[in-house]
């Protein structure tokens, strides 16, 4: 059997959702306009699909598992497995309105006019704070509706917020974050389920890869006991005697995330040589 993944066909997810298939060791020709393709050394068979689809294709069972982003999730209300974040795809559906607009609060809303292709999400949000607007769905170029008069404020995806600045508007309230997850069918078979938990093991160690780097220093012995209380590592720092005598080297895994920090301090506490390394799989 092959577990069949939708992916999006040609936007914002589907690059990455390649790339972090094609880190997992497995290689799906795309491309060509294709609308399926099986991989070549795993069993999986992926379908291209607009990303609106793939909830109701893995809904259905017509694809077993996909890749999609919480905010088409959200927005549709499907009963799907939600099986993990992948760390891409990061952006917020935002409420943004005319730069120029003294907006103090959720309430200047009240009877305005909003243009989205969210209105499930933003229906509910506004119910939450008792507002009663106008939502206008409109199903692409929302940012351009408050310039052509169409609506007073938009509700729309914003990930640097750049869109949104060169059409004269500004954000004012976050309604949800999202990222991409990767999504199953909850009735996925014990054969099916058997693969999707090779493929998730996988991707558990492409992201925790991504998240961490492999740092190599030399340092003076008698510095090894500041330095090794800096550095976390998996389980504790590797610790190697270097040719010259009184020195060693110590290797260690570090977080992206304190990355800077943990280089600063230790820089201080006597490091030299300092190298990182990026990790490209990481089974813990
Ligand atoms: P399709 O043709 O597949 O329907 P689309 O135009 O609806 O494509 P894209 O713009 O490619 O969709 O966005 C796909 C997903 O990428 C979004 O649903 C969202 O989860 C994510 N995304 C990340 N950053 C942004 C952003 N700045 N704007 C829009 N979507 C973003
Ligand atoms: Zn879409």
């Amino acid at each position: 059997m092959k577990l069949k993944i939708a992916i999006q066909k040609s936007g914002r997810l589907s690059e990455d959702s390649l790339k972090l298939l094609k880190e997992c060791g497995i290689d799906i020709a795309a491309g060509g306009g294709k609308l399926r393709t099986e991989a070549s050394n795993f069993p999986l068979e992926a379908y291209f699909l607009r990303d609106d689809d793939i909830p109701k294709y893995v809904q259905d069972g017509v694809a077993d598992i996909g890749i999609v982003g919480e905010n088409v999730l959200l927005e549709q209300g499907n009963q799907l497995t939600v099986v993990q974040p992948l760390g891409f795809g990061k952006c917020r559906l935002s409420l943004a309105v005319a730069k120029g607009y003294d907006y103090q609060s959720v309430y200047d809303l009240q009877g305005k006019k909003i243009a989205t292709s969210y209105p499930n999400i933003l229906r509910r949000f506004l119910q939450k704070s008792d507002v009663q607007a106008h939502i206008h769905e409109i199903s692409g170029s929302v940012e351009i509706a408050p310039g052509i008069g169409l609506a007073d404020a938009i509700c729309d995806l914003v990930s640097s917020g750049s869109t949104l600045f060169s059409n004269g508007l500004k954000e004012v309230e976050k309604v949800m974050v999202s990222e991409a997850v990767l999504v199953a069918n909850p009735l996925l078979g014990i054969e099916g389920k058997k693969i999707l938990d090779k493929l998730v093991f996988r991707i558990n160690a492409v992201l925790k890869s991504r998240k961490n780097k492999y740092i190599l220093l030399n340092a003076p012995n008698e510095k090894l006991e500041s330095i090794c209380a800096v550095l976390p590592g998996m389980k504790s720092p590797t610790i190697v005697p270097l040719a010259m005598s009184g020195w060693s080297s110590v290797h260690s895994v570090v977080q992206e995330d304190d990355f800077w920090q943990i280089i600063d301090s230790l820089q201080a506490a006597g490091a030299e040589g300092i190298l990182v390394v990026p990790i490209e799989k990481m089974i813990v």
